[in-house]
């Protein structure tokens, strides 16, 4: 069993002074170094253009860095160079490559402490989220390694009737644009991107316009690791300039990408007109995702796992929980017993350890909840708010919120952020409520709680979703044992963190030799 020893990341454990202390000495060094970000081509960093300041959500007074935009010169030069690179780094194999992934995984480690400062000052991230965060970096990195070793440092034989010596290889496709989100600065970022290299591609990256400076941090570590540098560049800028140039370019020979389910099609839409070339599309998008409760459930359990599901890192997860469909029966002590879960929660800076919730991303973003709040109010009905520290306006911390709503459609469309909508269902009325959800085209994660298996085989039945949460909160899927990417509107696949994760970043020969 290739996986048996296979190990992930190890955490910090902020009970011990010296892991508290260090996570102090971190987020001063952060916040004196400001850090700089731009296009990183050949290891170098390039002037770009139109140099912005880098903020801290939680306070926007707080400038942490600059970052400038790539130009149309600067990804022309990294296409060219990565190019170049990608030969030798294909030819090389599989088990090559796992040396410097595992090298990555490594110097993330070593970092640890930087980066989850940094998480926190420029992503929002509480400590345990960004610690989590930097362990799922790690893991990608090593478990993509491994499967560089099984799927791309040997052919493979396929015996059978022809009489000769048929192999089948895979490899590289060439160069690939990594498009990756703000909500996992690191561990999306740095994986799209182990993926792509482990299967033997070079890589243009593009991280969000809100978090350069940690995707800068990724790069930098990764040429540290010893990967050549003109196998990876880093290509910031808007996605409406770089993120188009990328996905257009003709020396980019695949597109993965993480964000929006809008941007998604878009970006297909992008690829498809382009002349003369087919390329692959790996997208991981949306959802709408709902947990079923039936009164055989557990009361206390539920309510944990739903706050952990709706209001961990401020719902701004693809994988959070946006409705929770509770029996009427039960519905009622279930409302009660989450009011008094959300009233307890601390919502503040995200580098303080005691904050469970940190802000939102940006003031477009607060303001978008804010207005779907609104809606709730007029049209549905609130019924709670958490409650937000003295200062909160100096940046984009949002009250987590628990709405009820009138019918199961009143949600169309993911609403990112931490706002539970909870909706009281009959028990004859099940199956058209969860119909109702999988007509809305979304297919991510998928809760269930109840003690009786035929419920929540037949909910798991009638929801399209990618991964399915018994008795468990529906959040933060496990690199290597729970493959995470859905299906419909919520991406084509293959799953990150799973065994069949590389193959759309490869291509396949067959050589058939005749002896
Ligand atoms: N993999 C994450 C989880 O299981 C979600 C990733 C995302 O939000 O894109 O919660």
């Amino acid at each position: 069993d290739m996986y048996g020893d296979r190990q992930n990341s190890l955490g910090r454990d902020y009970s011990q002074a010296a892991d508290r202390e260090a996570h102090a000495k971190a987020l001063e060094t952060v916040d004196r170094e400001k850090l700089t970000s731009g296009p990183i081509i050949g290891g170098k960093l390039r002037a770009g253009i139109d140099p912005q300041a880098v903020t801290n959500p939680f306070d926007r007074s707080q400038v942490l860095g600059h970052v400038s935009e790539a130009t149309s010169t600067d990804i022309d030069a990294a296409v060219e160079a990565a190019g170049r690179a990608q030969i030798d780094w294909d030819r090389q194999g599989g088990a090559k490559r796992a040396v410097v992934l595992r090298a990555m995984a490594d110097a993330l480690e070593a970092d640890l402490d930087r980066l989850v400062a940094l998480l926190s000052r420029e992503a929002g991230k509480t400590l345990n989220d960004g610690v989590a965060e930097v362990r799922e970096a790690a893991d990608f990195c090593r478990y993509y390694a491994l499967l560089a070793e099984r799927d791309f440092a040997a052919p493979q034989t396929l015996k059978g009737p022809t009489g000769e010596t048929n192999q089948l290889i895979l490899h590289g496709r060439g160069v690939f644009a990594c498009i990756s989100p703000w909500n996992f600065p690191l561990a999306i970022f740095t994986g799209q991107i182990a993926a792509a290299l482990a299967a033997g591609n070079a890589v243009l990256a593009k991280p969000a316009e809100q978090t350069p400076l940690i995707a800068a941090e990724a790069v930098r570590l990764y040429h540290k690791a010893g990967l050549n540098p003109d196998l990876l560049a880093l290509v910031p800028g808007r996605g409406e300039t770089v993120g188009a140039a990328l996905v257009a370019h003709p020396g980019v020979d695949g597109v993965a990408f993480t964000g929006g389910t809008d941007t998604a099609g878009a970006i297909n839409r992008s690829i498809a007109a382009r002349p003369g070339a087919i390329i692959p599309f790996i997208a991981e998008t949306g959802g709408l995702n709902g947990m079923f409760i039936d009164t055989t459930a557990l009361k206390e359990q539920v309510i944990d796992d739903v706050i952990q599901s709706a209001f961990g890192s401020a719902g701004q997860r693809c994988s959070a929980l946006r409705i929770l469909y509770a029996p009427k029966e039960s519905a009622d002590a279930l409302i009660e017993g989450l009011k008094g879960a959300l009233a307890v929660q601390t919502v503040g800076d995200p580098a303080d350890p005691k904050t469970e919730i940190g802000p939102v991303i940006d003031s477009e973003s607060r303001r978008a909840l804010e207005a779907h709040v609104e809606r709730l109010a007029r049209e549905a009905k609130v019924i709670a708010r958490a409650a937000l520290p003295l200062g909160s306006e100096k940046g984009d911390l949002f009250a987590p919120t628990i709405a009820e709503i009138p019918t199961p459609d009143f949600l169309e469309r993911e609403v990112f952020g931490p706002i539970l909508h909870i909706y009281r269902y009959e028990p004859s009325e099940l199956q058209s409520v969860a119909s109702r959800l999988a007509a809305r085209g979304y297919g991510l994660t998928l809760g269930v709680h109840s003690r009786i298996e035929a419920f929540a085989a037949e909910v798991t039945a009638l929801v399209p979703a990618g991964n399915v949460y018994v008795n468990r909160s529906i959040t933060g899927a496990v690199v290597g044992v729970q493959p995470f990417g859905g299906e419909g509107l919520s991406g084509t696949g293959p799953k990150a963190g799973g065994p069949n994760s590389l193959i759309r970043y490869a291509a396949e020969k067959a050589i058939s030799v005749n002896i």
